[in-house]
C-alpha cells in the first residue's frame, strides 16, 4: 500500500519552497491536520533558483509605480500577458519581498541603509533587489534554512518521480524512485504541486541545471492539463561562449551598469537594431546578435565590460568576475567577454488559473513549470523569481481550503516501469535546438517534427531487468523527445511572430 499525503510538493526551488513554507506557516499544518511531503530530484539546492543572479523585480522607489512595472512587463510581453494577473502579481510583489525579508534573506543595501535597486533590460525604472550576482543562491539558502526549521516535514532529496496517474476518486498516485538506494515506492496525494522547473535540457546549450527535463510538465499533459506557449522559449543574449552544454550566464545587470555589445570587427551594433540599445528586451538583442553573427560568419559576439568603474564590478558582480576568471582565463578588467544566445527560461508551460491550480482539480503547477499569463510571449527580467513566490501564496489559499475535502485513495497496484526506451539524447537536442532556436521557418519546424516523431517510432523499447537501470538508462529521455514534438508543434501552430517566437515566414 502507498503511503498517502495530503499534499506533495515536487520540486525543491523557490516555487517548491515558498509554497511548502507559506503552507507550514498555516494552523491547519501547525495542529497535525496536513501531511505533507517535498520530493526533489538531486540536493535541495541543485535548482535553477539557487543560479539565478539578477535579482527579483518589485516596486520600491519613489520615482517608481505598479503602472510603470505593469506596462514595462506588459511590452515585453507583447501585450498577450493576462492584464489581471500582471496586476495581481505585481501589486503583491512590495508584500512578497517584505515575506522574504522576514524569512531572513539578506539583499544589498546602500550606505544609507536603503535596498540598493538596480535596473535590467526593458525595466523603465531601477527595481531589481539583489544580493551581488548571487541573488537566487541567497535566496535557495534562505528558503532551505527557514525549511528546515519545520517540524513534521517529510523530504525526500535525490527522489526523482518517474510517473503520476490519477485514480477515480481524484487522488494522485506517483512512482517515486530513490537514486541512492536505487528502489521504487508508490506514494499517493490528495493535491499535487508541480514545481519541477524548466526545460533548459531540450536543448544542446543552457544556462539551466542539468535537473531542468520538464518533468512536470510532461505529468502534466499524461494527465490531461492543458499545456501553453511552449513554444515560447527565452535565449539569454548573453550565455558565455564555451564547449560545456551548460552555459554560464552573464547577467543582464551587467549591461544595466554600462556593458555594451560589439561584434567580431569591435563595432557595437545595438543601436542599428533598437533604440534602446544593449538594454533592449533579450529577443530583441538575441535576435541582434544572431544577425550579427551571421553577417560576420562568426560563432559569437562580445560584451565590453570594460568601460564600468572598477569599483562598481567588483562590489556588484564578484561571482561573475571569478567564474570568467578561474575558469575561462577572462578578465572583465581589461578583455572583452565572448557570448551567445542560449536558451534560458520557458516563458509557457502547465496553464493554471490565479490560485495555481491546473485544468485538473487538485493539480497545482507554480514557478517556471506554469503558464501562469504573467510574462505573455516574453518574460521581462527579474519577474520570473517575483511569479514563483507570488503564485505559492495564491495557491496557498486554495490548497488549504480544497485540504478539508477528504479524499480517500483507491487501492492501485503497486505503479512500476517495466519497459524503458533506449533514446540518443545528444540528437534529440541537436533537433530542437536546430529548428527551435532564436529563429524558426515553417519548413525547419515540420522536418523537425517528422525527425522526432520517427525518432519515436524507430525506438526500442526494453524490458527493465533491474533497478539500477532507471538512472542508466536515463527515464528523462523520453520526456524530452514527447516535450520536444509538442515544443515544436506548438511553434508551428503560432500564428504570428510574438515576443519570443521568430518564425522567418511569418515576417
Ligand atoms: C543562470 C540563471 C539565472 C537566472 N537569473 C534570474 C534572475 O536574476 N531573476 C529571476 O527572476 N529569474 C532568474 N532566472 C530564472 C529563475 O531562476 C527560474 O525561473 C526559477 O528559479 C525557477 O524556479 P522553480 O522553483 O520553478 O524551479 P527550479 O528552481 O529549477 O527547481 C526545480 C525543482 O524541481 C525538482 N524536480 C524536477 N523534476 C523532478 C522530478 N521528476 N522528481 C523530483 N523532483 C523534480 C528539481 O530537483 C528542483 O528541486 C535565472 C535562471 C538561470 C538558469
Amino acid at each position: 500500500m502507498s503511503k498517502h499525503y495530503d499534499i506533495i510538493i515536487v520540486g525543491s526551488g523557490v516555487a517548491g519552497l515558498s509554497t511548502l513554507l507559506y503552507l507550514t506557516a498555516n494552523e491547519q499544518y501547525k495542529n497535525g491536520a496536513l501531511s505533507i511531503a517535498l520530493i526533489a530530484k538531486g540536493a535541495l539546492d541543485q535548482t535553477n533558483t539557487d543560479w539565478a543572479q539578477g535579482g527579483i523585480a518589485a516596486v520600491k522607489s519613489l520615482q517608481d509605480n505598479f503602472e510603470k512595472h505593469i506596462e514595462d512587463t506588459m511590452i515585453a510581453g507583447g501585450h498577450v500577458n493576462d492584464f489581471n494577473i500582471v496586476k495581481k502579481v505585481i501589486n503583491a510583489a512590495p508584500a512578497l519581498m517584505q515575506d522574504l525579508i522576514n524569512w531572513g534573506i539578506h539583499l544589498d543595501k546602500k550606505i544609507d541603509g536603503s535596498f540598493d535597486l538596480v535596473k535590467e533590460g526593458g525595466h523603465s525604472e531601477a527595481r531589481i533587489w539583489h544580493y551581488q550576482d548571487t541573488t537566487g543562491h541567497a535566496l535557495q539558502e534562505t528558503l532551505i534554512k527557514k525549511t528546515k526549521l519545520v517540524e513534521k516535514l517529510v523530504i525526500k532529496t535525490n527522489n526523482s518521480i518517474l510517473k503520476v496517474e490519477k485514480d477515480e476518486n481524484d487522488v494522485f498516485h506517483l512512482l517515486n524512485f530513490d537514486k541512492i538506494a536505487k528502489t521504487t515506492e508508490s506514494l499517493s496525494c490528495s493535491q499535487l504541486v508541480l514545481a519541477t522547473g524548466g526545460v533548459g535540457c531540450l536543448f544542446e546549450k543552457t544556462t539551466n541545471q542539468s535537473i531542468t527535463t520538464g518533468d512536470g510538465i510532461y505529468f502534466a499533459h499524461q494527465l490531461g492539463a492543458k499545456i501553453k506557449n511552449l513554444s515560447f522559449i527565452q535565449f539569454h543574449p548573453t550565455g558565455l561562449y564555451s564547449n560545456s552544454a551548460v552555459s554560464f550566464l552573464i547577467s543582464e545587470a551587467l549591461r544595466g551598469a554600462g556593458a555594451i555589445l560589439v561584434n567580431k570587427k569591435l563595432e557595437a551594433f545595438m543601436q542599428q537594431y533598437d533604440p534602446r540599445g544593449s538594454l533592449a528586451p533579450r529577443d530583441i538583442v538575441s535576435r541582434a546578435i544572431i544577425s550579427e553573427m551571421n553577417k560576420l560568419n562568426s560563432e559569437f559576439v562580445y560584451l565590453d565590460a570594460t568601460k564600468i568603474d572598477p569599483a562598481y564590478l567588483t562590489t556588484h558582480f564578484p561571482n561573475i568576475l571569478k567564474h570568467c576568471k578561474d575558469k575561462f582565463d577572462i578578465d572583465l578588467f581589461k578583455d572583452l567577454i565572448p557570448v551567445v544566445p542560449t536558451q534560458h527560461y520557458s516563458c509557457g508551460g502547465i496553464e493554471v488559473d490565479e490560485f495555481g491550480e491546473t485544468s485538473i482539480d487538485g493539480l497545482f503547477a507554480i514557478g517556471e513549470c506554469a503558464n501562469t499569463g504573467l510574462h505573455g510571449a516574453n518574460r521581462l527580467a527579474s519577474n520570473s523569481l517575483l511569479e514563483a513566490i507570488a503564485f505559492a501564496k495564491f495557491a496557498t489559499t486554495r490548497l488549504l481550503v480544497k485540504s478539508n475535502i477528504n479524499k480517500v485513495p483507491i487501492f492501485k497496484k503497486t505503479m512500476d516501469l517495466t519497459k524503458i526506451k533506449y533514446l540518443d539524447r545528444s540528437m534529440i537536442q541537436y533537433i530542437i535546438s536546430k529548428y527551435a532556436g532564436v529563429t524558426r521557418s515553417n519548413d525547419g519546424l515540420k522536418s523537425g517534427i517528422e525527425a522526432l516523431c520517427q525518432i519515436r517510432a524507430n525506438a526500442l523499447s526494453v524490458e527493465m531487468n533491474s533497478k539500477e537501470e532507471y538512472s542508466l538508462l536515463s527515464w528523462e529521455n523520453e520526456i524530452i523527445l514527447e516535450l520536444g514534438i509538442l515544443l515544436l508543434e506548438d511553434a508551428y501552430s503560432q500564428p504570428n511572430n510574438i515576443g519570443v517566437h521568430y518564425n522567418l515566414d511569418l515576417i
